[in-house]
């Protein structure tokens, strides 16, 4: 029986949310091919998924070990992820829209000499496991869909961040551990140290985002914005001019190469709304634009805006916050 094999983006055991998207849209791939669904964890540390990700449908669940498979490694995870497809033969590889997620099917598809694409948003719903999968993908940062084929035995996909909710479908499952060889020329990306930046919620996870952009001036100016964000609960992201000039680490930058977000609102100070921003945060479910700019394209797109500047006004919407909350 044909299969379609989703591959699980994790960080020692704790799964990228986006994973469960991607078991989620492989259910529906599989039923329409008349296959199983099957997951594929990397690492003996990502055992203990194999529940949820049976909750949400997948029928076997390959466990791939080996002691070198403790944290990611991209050719470490590319060749792990080839062993399984050899051995199964998937008609379909679905992985997360995840930068490790892309990455590892890059990898392994490369490997197998498969073609591989990325950033799907639509699967052909004729498709039966046969012949050229037909997508939908997004290219130069979501500003173009490009209609594609896939014309491979194996079809090495990714599904794009934020266009399938997880949702769960239990089924009894069974596990498959690979014992797999790696040899000495994927191993050589070793995580060395380990550094929690946030404790709790966290960039993609934040239900607000205060984001700040070249408007706010430099390092030290991000003080008004962390104060708002930890008034409303949420987490300070930036735009790329704010990491390009070194006022924020790579981490907090929301966009093309940067986070994709979804948060219920999105605070954007002092931002323009370059496309390559804006396709990180135009999932967010309520955009406020703080801008001096009434024509930047941020202003254009946000549900609300305020046409000032951000130094005045995110200090006075945390004074007016206080003050209703009576500190
Ligand atoms: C391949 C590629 C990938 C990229 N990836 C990303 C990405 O992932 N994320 C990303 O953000 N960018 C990305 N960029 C860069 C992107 O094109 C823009 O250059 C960048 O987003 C601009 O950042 P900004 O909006 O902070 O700066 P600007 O475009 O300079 O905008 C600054 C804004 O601040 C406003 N402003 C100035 N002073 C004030 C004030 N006192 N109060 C209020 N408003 C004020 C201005 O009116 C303006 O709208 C990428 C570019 C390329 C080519």
């Amino acid at each position: 029986m044909s299969a379609v094999l989703v591959v699980v983006d994790h960080d020692r055991g704790t799964i990228a949310p986006a994973s469960l998207g991607a078991v989620t849209a492989g259910r529906a791939l599989a039923r329409q091919i008349g296959g199983e669904l099957h997951a594929v964890t990397i690492g003996a540390g990502a055992d203990a998924l194999a529940g949820v990700l049976a909750a949400h449908g997948a029928s076997t669940v390959h466990q791939v070990h080996h002691a070198a498979l403790v944290d990611y490694g991209p050719e470490a995870w590319g060749e792990a992820l080839a062993a399984v497809v050899r051995a199964l033969s998937p008609a379909v590889v679905l992985g997360c829209g995840t930068e490790r997620g892309h990455e590892v099917v890059a990898q392994a598809a490369a490997r197998l000499d498969a073609p591989a694409a990325m950033n799907c948003t639509e699967f052909d719903e004729s498709f039966d496991g046969s012949g050229p999968l037909k997508v939908v993908r997004a290219r130069w940062g979501g500003s173009l869909m490009e209609q594609a084929e896939v014309d491979a035995a194996v079809r090495f996909v990714t599904l794009a961040n934020h266009v399938v909710e997880p949702s769960e479908a239990p089924v009894a499952h069974a596990t498959t551990v690979h014992d797999v060889a790696l040899p000495d020329s994927v191993l050589h990306s070793f995580v060395r140290d380990r550094v929690e930046r946030t404790a709790g919620v966290t960039l993609a996870t934040a239900p607000v985002v205060v984001s700040g952009g070249r408007g706010v001036g430099s390092a030290e100016a991000f003080a008004p914005l962390e104060e708002l964000a930890s008034l409303l609960g949420g987490v300070v992201g930036c735009s790329r001019a704010v990491t390009n000039n070194g006022w924020r680490n790579h981490a907090d930058q929301v966009g093309q190469t940067g986070t994709r977000i979804a948060p219920d609102v999105y605070i954007a100070c002092g931002i323009s709304g370059a496309i390559q921003h804006w396709v990180g945060a135009m999932a967010s479910k309520n955009i406020i634009a703080i801008n001096t700019d009434k024509d930047a394209n941020i202003v254009t797109k946000a549900g609300y805006a305020v046409i000032g500047d951000l130094h005045k006004v995110v200090p006075a919407i945390s004074a007016e916050i206080r003050r209703r909350r009576g500190a």
